[in-house]
């Protein structure tokens, strides 16, 4: 049999939908973020980056590089194994500390990445409580949607952000059964926020359990860093809250965070967590340096903030079709899935501009976009060659700008 056929069928049938993903080969560069290089096929090239998750630039950050160098010359690389063989490296242990400490909650839990916390953690949790009910928001992530698939419970979908729907479904549940509501803090590609109290205030009346998605807004809302829960104080309110290191905190691994007993059940029971190696040692001191310094630092919010609405601004006033966004995420809408990838190739190639194109199933056919999102350190002058370049390629594409767009409608 030839099994290479299978292969070439289920890569052939992504080219036919524009769905094949390319990756650029990039090198970024410590100390001059955003710009990178890009190994072009005609050779290196100056690029800035205008897409990153290294929301804040913490992955250059010159303590939390020191962490990770000073750490990996005094301990070494790799764990050397699951923590039940190699107990736990000390800096994970401290990590787990400043967590707990950063969502005032009694313990927290890391695992390899925040995709592997969602699918491990909710599954666990589902399956550790009988005929669990899973009340899932119709935005969650895929690694929420796996933990779901995974943990073989019921689940039940309520439409995004719609209170009112997860009520009407609260309500039809019986009242006996345990319950868990999944949703995210911060959507993050419409930029959008969760109404958090309003879900808290669900739960309570209909005895649910919540876990939060806070991976978009850890290290960059609240006044330390502790995501929209703190900012908007429902932090005590929330059972779980789950996060990433390799975001804003610019390093790699995901935990949950909530009372010591349910923790300890997950550690307990998760295979996700117990049957892999644990992080390198040198890679949880320099996440414990990224959040202790976004703890204290307001810097890095307020300039981030700053530069999101100075973005908007300047493609606004630009006549560029800017989507409404809450937060430091910046949508341009596109609305065609081959126009959006030649819209990127474009601004690459034309103007070492790299955005990655955001087309289906990322988001819904139609609302394909470039999702844009500025750093502390994306100055104006930036700023301007940006909305330069993209009225340029909008030009050339012949995109339709906002007056357009508002017409149309
Ligand atoms: C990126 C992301 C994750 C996964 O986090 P990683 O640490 O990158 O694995 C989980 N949830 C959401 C909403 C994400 O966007």
């Amino acid at each position: 049999m030839d099994y290479n056929v299978f292969f070439d069928r289920a890569l052939g049938q992504l080219h036919d939908e524009r769905r094949y993903r390319v990756f650029a080969d990039l090198e970024r560069l410590a100390g001059r973020y955003p710009h990178a290089i890009w190994h072009s096929p005609e050779g290196p090239r100056d690029v800035v980056i205008w897409c990153s998750n290294d929301y804040l630039g913490m992955a250059q950050h010159p303590k939390v590089v020191g962490a990770m160098v000073e750490t990996a010359a005094r301990m070494g690389t790799g764990a050397g194994g699951t923590r039940n063989i190699a107990g736990t490296n000390h800096p994970l242990i401290e990590l787990e500390r400043e967590l707990a400490t950063l969502h005032g909650k009694e313990a927290s839990l890391v695992f390899t990445s925040g995709y592997v916390s969602n699918e491990t953690g909710i599954s666990t949790i589902a399956k550790l409580l009988p005929n669990c009910l899973l009340l899932s928001d119709a935005l969650n992530h895929n690694s929420m949607i796996e933990g779901v698939r995974k943990s073989g419970t019921e689940k039940q979908v309520w439409r995004h952000n719609d209170v009112a729907h997860l009520e009407q479904l609260l309500r039809a549940a019986d009242p006996d059964r345990p319950k868990l509501i999944l949703c995210e803090s911060l959507y993050s590609m419409d930029g959008d926020v969760a109404p958090l109290h309003k879900i808290c205030d669900l739960a309570e009346r209909y005895g649910a359990l919540t876990y939060v998605d806070e991976v978009h807004a850890v290290g960059m809302y609240g006044p330390h860093g502790g995501g929209i829960s703190e900012r908007d104080g429902a932090t005590a309110r929330i059972d779980i809250l789950e996060g990433t290191l390799a975001k804003a905190f610019g390093c790699l691994g995901g935990y949950i965070a909530a009372n010591a007993n349910l923790i300890d059940a997950v550690r307990s029971y998760a295979p996700g967590f117990i049957f892999t190696t644990a992080l390198p040692p040198a890679v949880c001191a320099a996440a414990t340096a990224a959040i202790r310094h976004l703890k204290s630092s307001q810097w890095e919010r307020d300039r981030h903030q700053d530069r999101a609405a100075r973005l908007k601004s300047v493609l606004n006033a630009a006549r560029l079709p800017v989507m409404p966004s809450d937060t430091h995420i910046v949508p341009l809408h596109v609305g065609d899935p081959e126009k959006c990838k030649m819209a990127c190739d474009l601004l690459l190639s034309d103007y070492g501009i790299y955005i990655q194109p955001i087309n289906y199933p990322t988001v819904p056919r139609g609302l394909e976009r470039l999702r844009i999102t500025p750093s502390p350190y994306h100055d104006d002058a930036l700023i301007d060659r940006l909305a330069e370049a993209l009225v340029d390629v909008w030009d050339q594409l012949m995109l339709p700008r906002q007056s357009q767009v508002l017409a149309a409608e």
